[in-house]
């Protein structure tokens, strides 16, 4: 819905998209609704535009599934557990294309971007994300770059041939993602072509609360508590801000969903911030240990060196304000986790899934959730398995492979130079 976009920290108000507030570098904006909660009988993720940035949507089933767990909840003593099961579990209502809870971002991201007249996008991912995208950008002929290190190009796969529309530059011989995030945020400033913005986007973070939504819509209430595992923390951002709009509205009590945010060790900067009472991140270390760090993971997308944890409205505020705790769990729990969910409550569910699932089971050990209460577990991707039995698959090859270094934007006279394989240095 229309909507104004304002600085968390000293409320300047904007009607254009923009990703920071001119004064305050140290904050991020969040969009105001004037609408009420009022969701369509439409399914899919623009049933709630009353509450996403774009005016416009398109017919997609792609949207948080919310159901009250029959087995994982009474396991673990909860009265009542729901699950917002974000992957691809058709028996269950869940069509995430691309199985993970990024689906959620990027049909009202393409949307509102085309509304405010940015007709191509420059993103840095991983994995995720970059799917997400990828299948929305493809199903909606909007021109994508994907900014991805070498090593991580064959998580790049989907459900549907991508469109040329979708370029792909992979970095020679790279598994930073930092390095990804260089060169998309160069492309950017010299071509002023349009990034997707990670926690900067309301659109992304606006998408992502729809978990919390649908929980209120089916529900008529506010979760209790809300167990996500994160990387950047920007789905905790996004249930907080849901929290605070339901909140809003008056019609669903006036408590905050308590965050309960999951990190996976050793990769656990938030965790440690929080725990130590820290304003800020500790500096990371070298690269070299933060290499190491993420190969021992279980959950590797959850490794994220800069999230948006001291901004002002960011992952720290949510925590605050929401009387929310971190929690950090090792591949084993993981592991012993994904086994009890599956067994009790059928589907399968990827890394980060799992590690929510044994940040919950932490969560009841230490007391800190009241069995008797409402939860909302987000199972922010699964059900791998069922797309691969379901459609046939495709990866994305890479247009260009690139050094760091390789590109020399002085010389590049246009965008498209970037993807032509006879320029080069
Ligand atoms: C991105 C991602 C996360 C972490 O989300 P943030 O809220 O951005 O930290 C968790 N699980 C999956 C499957 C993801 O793709």
């Amino acid at each position: 819905m229309p909507t104004r976009l304002t600085c968390c920290k000293c409320g300047r108000a904007y009607s254009e998209h923009r990703l920071a507030c001119e004064d305050c570098p140290d904050a991020l904006l969040r969009a105001q609704y004037a609408s009420r909660f009022s969701p369509t009988d439409d399914v899919g993720v623009f049933r709630f535009r009353c509450w996403l940035p774009a005016d416009g949507f398109y017919p997609t089933p792609i949207g948080p599934s919310v159901f009250p767990s029959r087995g994982f909840g009474p396991s673990l003593g909860l009265k009542r557990l729901f699950i917002a099961f974000n992957g691809y579990w058709p028996e269950r209502g869940a069509f995430n294309i691309t199985g993970s809870f990024k689906d959620h971002e990027a049909p009202p991201t393409l949307v509102y971007f085309r509304e405010q007249n940015h007709n191509e996008m420059v993103l840095s991912s991983v994995g995720n994300t970059a799917r997400a995208f990828a299948h929305a950008c493809s199903e909606n002929e909007f021109p994508l770059c994907i900014v991805v290190p070498e090593s991580m190009l064959h998580r790049l796969w989907l459900t549907r041939e991508p469109s040329p529309h979708i370029r792909v530059l992979a970095l020679r011989d790279s598994c930073d993602y930092s390095a990804a995030i260089r060169l998309g945020e160069k492309i950017r400033a010299r071509f002023n072509v349009m990034i997707e913005g990670g926690a900067r986007n309301v659109a992304r973070r606006d998408g992502m609360s729809t978990s919390v939504l649908e929980f209120a819509r089916l529900t008529g209430e506010t979760p209790r508590y809300y167990v996500q595992a994160i990387g950047s923390g920007t789905g905790g951002i996004a249930a907080y801000e849901a929290g605070l709009r339901l909140r809003g509205d008056g019609r669903f009590g006036d408590r905050l969903p308590e965050l309960h945010l999951v990190q996976n060790s050793p990769f656990t900067p938030i965790h440690e911030a929080w725990q130590a009472g820290r304003d800020d991140l500790a500096e990371p270390t070298s690269p070299a240990a933060e290499i190491e760090k993420v190969k021992a993971m279980y959950a590797d997308v959850l490794a994220n060196s800069h999230p948006p944890y001291a901004v002002v409205g960011g992952v720290r505020d949510a925590l605050r304000d929401t009387g929310g705790d971190t929690h950090a769990v090792t591949r084993d729990d993981a592991l012993r986790a994904k086994a009890a969910f599956e067994r009790t409550e059928g589907g399968s569910i990827n890394e980060p899934a799992s590690c929510a699932c044994a940040g919950l089971e932490q969560a009841i050990a230490k007391g800190s959730i009241d069995p008797e209460e409402t939860v909302l577990l987000n199972i922010t991707g699964g059900g791998y398995d069922l797309l691969r039995r379901d459609f046939k698959t495709y990866t994305l090859e890479p247009t260009r492979i690139v050094g760091e270094g390789d590109l020399d934007f002085d010389a590049l006279e246009s965008y498209e130079e970037i993807f032509d394989r006879t320029r080069c240095v």
